[in-house]
This record gives structure tokens, C-alpha cells and sequence, in this order.
């Protein structure tokens, strides 16, 4: 077996055993990406012989020790780049380290590099890149998902053992699910933001993109825990997530909304998730249906709340403390000639909607009235995890679209995360597990837990990876 191809656990044990070194499995990662990224694309910046001395120095006795992990550019690591896909942050480089890097470099990770992302994280194809798209590894004329499609990428190809994203909307489930990998959406607060270039505070979190459930819950031990830099960063003791993988689901309550299923979707996907809810069945969880009435209000509401915030988060960058400056006659025209050459279609498009939204005279009809339907998902889910421990539902409506096939139609995109963005507005978690493959295309199944419920999400979504096969297919490339 090539050791590119290793989850983390696999390569943890190699190491440990001393049958191959850090810098090994660093140089066979980087041999991967020389050999296929020029196809996929999934990578914006490497420093291989940075990399290659991190693994020199890397202590495999530590949790992640020697593992080569890519880093989504939206997330600060010091001394490297940090553009997110943007014009206006070419050229910066962070001066501080993320919370979650620190996690990472104090438990012994090797960051190879920077993956491509929706500029700001704004998108769901990563076609909103100022800097190209990146490709689905399982047909390269298709989408990886975003915003972190760079980052289900290259751990879809084996360009990296494992990956961070972020999620606002379902920026780590949407690509997991259409590049074949697992991602998780934390329960928001159980994972610091400080460091994360903010798009939506209220519902930006960072998370793992893995090979596996085993690997996504060694990541989760790493990445969670409080900061007191991030004021929304929750106080609560770290379990140990892998504790739970491996118990079986008798008897857990596995809810299906009912919601969640719609006439609009892919048959083959809603049959490939009817499939999977069929096998957690046959593993002894009890399915129940259950009902999240107001979901058909999610994408309405994240577009107001998420654009509004964003329009504020959005506002330093104005040619003067970061990144880019276009000069002009006075400071007026320099902010707006930097900002109006900076920033792409989609994001002029975001600030504008989110300034609007909070504007005066709007606020009360638009902004204040979504915040009070985000109230009601909100209690939809605390009613329905009355009801049942986690619930499951497609990730995804469809499998990846053709590149350019939904760009003129900023709607049509805006639906491909209609199962994803209710979580974000509730700050529950949910992971994606592979589960299927349509037309040799990746389908996942969703599964979402109370907050901070992250381990018994985790413990079923390991019985049902453990229960089929989807999760060992690879694409060719
Ligand atoms: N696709 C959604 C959006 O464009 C979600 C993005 C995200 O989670 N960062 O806003």
C-alpha cells in the first residue's frame, strides 16, 4: 500500500511501530500532489521543504504526530499566506497562528500547505475562487463542493491525510459529501474561531475533512476545547471522541425529517440515503420520523442573517490594514476603488444584500424578522431531539454539477445547501459520511446531533461506515 493512501490512525500506527518515518510520509504526500495535483487543483500554496522539516522535528508519539494536515486559506498560520480566495488579501501573510493551529502544531501535525476555498467562504462549488477552480477528484469536469473544496480535495485524491475547512452553511459537509470524505461541523463554540477569517460570526466553525470517522474523531480531540480568545468558545471539558466508536446503536433513536426529503432531489440519492437509514435499522436503531416545520424558511433566513453579518465582518478590508491597496485621489475613492477591484461578483453581491438588510427601515422587516424564524429552527430542533438521539437526512440534494453549470443562477447554487444550513442557525453538529455512489459520483448521508452531541454522531456514523464499503472507494486519477 502506498503510504499516501493512509487515514491517520493507519499511518499513526506505522509510525508508532517505527516501520516508516515522519519525513516518509510527509515526501510520499507531496510525491501524491506533484503527480495529480496539476489536475485537481485542490492547492494554493506548499512550502515541501518547510513541510519536510516539520517532519523531521515531528514526535510520533504526540496525537497527530508527523501527520501531513492541509489548511483551508482562511485560517491563519504564521508566516504563510492567508488570501481566502480573495484579490484584496493577495499578498498577505499572517502574522499569528489560529487557535486550531496551535492545536495542531502542539500535537505534532505537518501543515503542508494552503487549499482552495469560495472566496470569504462564500459559495458551494469553490468556483467563486479569485484564483481557478478546483476539481472533483472523481470526474474533474465537476465541482468539488465548497467552500472547502480544495480541502475535500486533496484528502479525496490522497493529496493529505486529512484536512481543516470551515462551515458556515455546510462549507465542510456539502464537499465531504461530493468528494467521498467524512467532514464535521462542530457544535458551535466546541471549536475556538479565533484565527478563522470571519465571514458569519454567529455561524462560522471550524472542522475536520478525514478519511474516516476513527480519524475525524482523533482531529475533533485536537481542534475542541475553550479559548479564552474566542469569547463564543464554550467552557466544557473535551471527551475523548474516539471513546465512544466502536458501541453499538442498539436502541439509539435515529430521526428522519420528514422535511428533508424533497420532490426536487436526485431519486438515486434519496434512494442511496433510504438505503443507509434502511442499514442503521438493520444495526438495531429505532428510525422515527419526526418534522422540522419551519425548514422551508433555512435558506431564506441564512441569506439575511449570514449576508448581514458578512457586510460587517467584511468592512476592514479596505486597503489600508490588510492585503491589497488600489491608491486613488482621496481616501474615499481609495476604499472604494480597492474594494471594487478586490472583491469578486459574489462577495459585492453578499455585502451589498447584507448591507441592505440592515439598513434603516429595513432591519425591523428583514433582519430582525429572520432572526426570529432562526429562533424557531432553533426550537424545531430542540423539540425534535426530544424525540430521538441524532437525525439523518441527504447531505446533499444532488451529487456534483458540471463546472460553470449553475454560475449564472445564484439561486439554484443557494440550494444545494438546503439540508446543510439549518444547522448552522441552530449550532447543533452534524458530520457527512460517504454513502453511495451515484453515476461513480460520492453521495453522503448527514447526520446531526443535539449540541454538543458530537460523540453520539460520531458513534453512529462509525457503525454505519463500519457496516458498508463506501468509505474504502477512492477515485482514479
Ligand atoms: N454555500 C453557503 C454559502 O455560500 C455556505 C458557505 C459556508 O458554509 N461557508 O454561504
Amino acid at each position: 500500500m502506498s503510504l499516501h493512501t493512509l487515514t491517520i490512525h493507519e499511518a499513526r500506527d506505522r509510525l508508532r511501530r517505527g516501520e516508516v518515518s515522519a519525513r516518509q510520509l510527509t515526501q510520499a504526500v507531496l510525491d501524491r500532489i506533484q503527480a495529480v495535483d496539476g489536475k485537481v487543483r485542490g492547492y494554493l500554496w506548499l512550502n515541501p521543504e518547510d513541510a519536510l522539516r516539520q517532519a523531521d522535528a515531528a514526535d510520533v508519539r504526540l496525537p497527530l504526530g508527523g501527520i501531513p494536515v492541509a489548511i483551508k486559506d482562511v485560517i491563519n498560520v504564521t508566516g504563510q499566506p492567508c488570501t481566502c480566495a480573495s484579490k484584496i488579501l493577495q499578498g498577505y501573510v499572517a502574522p499569528y497562528d489560529a487557535f486550531v493551529i496551535r492545536k495542531l502544531k502542539a500535537a505534532g501535525a505537518v501543515l503542508l500547505g494552503r487549499t482552495n476555498m469560495d472566496e470569504f467562504a462564500m459559495g458551494s462549488s469553490t468556483e467563486n475562487s479569485s484564483w481557478g477552480v478546483t476539481r472533483n477528484p472523481w470526474d474533474l469536469d465537476r465541482i468539488p463542493g465548497g467552500s472547502s473544496g480544495g480541502s475535500a480535495a486533496v484528502v479525496a485524491a490522497d493529496e493529505a491525510i486529512a484536512a481543516l475547512g470551515s462551515d458556515t452553511g455546510g462549507s465542510i459537509r456539502q464537499p465531504a459529501a461530493l468528494c467521498g470524505c467524512v467532514g464535521c461541523k462542530p457544535t458551535y463554540g466546541r471549536v475556538s474561531r479565533y484565527g478563522l477569517v470571519a465571514f458569519a460570526s454567529s455561524l462560522d466553525q471550524i472542522g475536520p475533512l478525514t478519511k474516516d470517522v476513527r480519524d475525524c474523531a482523533l482531529m475533533l480531540n485536537v481542534l475542541a476545547g475553550h479559548d479564552a480568545m474566542d469569547s463564543t468558545s464554550v467552557p466544557r471539558a473535551v471527551p475523548d471522541y474516539t471513546a465512544a466508536l466502536g458501541k453499538d446503536i442498539r436502541g439509539l433513536q435515529v430521526g428522519l425529517p420528514k422535511e428533508y426529503f424533497l420532490p426536487g432531489m436526485d431519486p438515486q440519492v434519496e434512494t442511496a440515503v433510504r438505503t443507509a437509514v434502511g442499514q442503521l435499522a438493520s444495526l438495531g436503531a429505532e428510525v422515527v420520523e419526526i418534522s422540522l416545520p419551519h425548514s422551508e424558511y433555512a435558506v431564506a433566513v441564512y441569506y439575511v442573517i449570514a449576508t448581514a453579518e458578512a457586510s460587517a465582518n467584511l468592512a476592514r478590508f479596505d486597503g489600508v490594514r490588510y492585503g491589497r491597496r488600489v491608491v486613488g485621489d482621496d481616501v474615499i475613492e481609495m476604499y472604494s476603488k480597492t474594494r471594487g477591484d478586490g472583491f469578486g461578483p459574489e462577495v459585492k453581491r453578499r455585502i451589498i444584500l447584507g448591507t441592505y438588510a440592515l439598513s434603516a427601515g429595513y432591519y425591523d422587516a428583514y433582519y430582525l424578522r429572520a432572526q426570529k424564524v432562526r429562533t424557531l429552527i432553533r426550537q424545531d430542533f430542540e423539540k425534535a431531539f426530544q424525540k430521538c438521539d441524532v437525525m439523518v437526512t441527504p447531505t446533499t440534494p444532488e451529487v456534483a454539477f458540471k463546472v460553470g453549470e449553475k454560475s449564472a443562477d445564484p439561486l439554484r447554487m443557494y440550494l444545494s445547501d438546503i439540508f446543510t444550513i439549518s444547522a448552522n442557525l441552530a449550532g447543533i453538529c452534524g458530520v457527512s459520511v460517504p454513502c453511495g455512489l451515484v453515476r461513480r459520483l460520492p453521495v453522503g448521508l448527514q447526520i446531526l446531533g443535539p449540541a454538543f452531541g458530537e460523540e453520539t454522531v460520531l458513534q453512529v456514523a462509525h457503525a454505519y461506515e463500519q457496516a458498508t464499503t463506501w468509505h474504502q472507494e477512492r477515485p482514479q486519477l
